[in-house]
């Protein structure tokens, strides 16, 4: 932790130089970087990028320029640690890496990628489309898990859990929670909310039925003052560089509050 703030500390004068923050007071900054982590969301690697697809190319860039600053990527396990420990080993620089939708090309294309790296990363599978075209098929699921991913629940039919009445939500997360158990043989802890849309009771039904934390599509740092809307830090390949979205969307905005 001494070497995470130390080196938080010697960028703090490049940061704030670079966005004129020099009045948001330094000990509160401090104290934002070292109980945040960073978590990317990503949905589709592919040959041609688009709204929801970043280059293959790019996403490797992506990749080696994390591993090169030295970023080491937590499994849900130590997330899971994070939540429920007040001072948990992490290890130094931490990230979390995400996928939403199940889509195919995140086996096909971006798993090598993540080996490459030595990378981890966790998926949010809509378990009603598992095995239909373009997405990840149960067999996938387990070689991608036997290789070291994670996965947690996209809900069952990608419905906005906000639009939906108590039953329909208490299904949705239950159902898909099971799907997903019995794909991989063990206990599935997470959701990401499909297109981030959840209400309070959401977040209530999500701890009955189970889960220990859930991800939004809210932008900024992830700072686990509550498991149930941890926010994300979405790529699209319109971005100038992931150093340029770790620092503009993750960073600033959570300083500022
Ligand atoms: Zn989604």
């Amino acid at each position: 932790m001494i070497t995470r703030r130390r080196f938080i500390t010697g960028g703090l004068g490049a940061i704030t130089a670079l966005f004129g923050l020099s009045l948001v007071p330094e000990y509160k900054i401090i104290d934002q970087l070292v109980n945040s982590i960073p978590v990317l969301l990503y949905h589709r690697v592919g040959p041609e990028a688009d709204d929801l697809t970043i280059s293959t190319t790019r996403f490797e860039q992506d990749m080696a320029s994390l591993a090169e600053e030295g970023y080491h990527t937590l499994s849900l396990a130590q997330v899971a640690r994070r939540l429920q420990e007040q001072q948990p080993q992490l290890p130094d620089k931490p990230l979390i890496i995400t996928f939403d939708d199940g889509y195919l090309d995140n086996y096909t294309n971006a798993l090598p990628v993540l080996q490459k790296y030595s990378m981890k990363a966790s998926f949010y599978i809509i378990t009603g489309m598992m095995g239909d075209t373009d997405r990840l098929t149960g067999a996938q699921i387990r070689e991608m898990a036997a290789a070291g991913m994670d996965f947690g629940s996209h809900t069952v039919t990608h419905r906005q859990l906000a639009e939906l009445t108590p039953q329909e939500v208490a299904d949705e997360l239950h159902q898909s929670k099971f799907a997903l158990e019995q794909t991989l043989g063990k206990p599935v802890n997470f959701i990401a909310y499909p297109c981030g849309s959840y209400r309070p009771d959401t977040i209530q039904a999500a701890g009955q039925a189970g889960y220990i934390g859930g991800f939004s599509t809210q932008c900024g740092l992830a700072m686990f003052n509550n498991h149930f809307t941890i926010k994300r830090i979405p790529v699209f390949h319109f971005d100038r560089s992931i150093a340029y979205v770790l620092l503009r969307k993750g960073l600033i905005p959570s300083m500022l509050g």
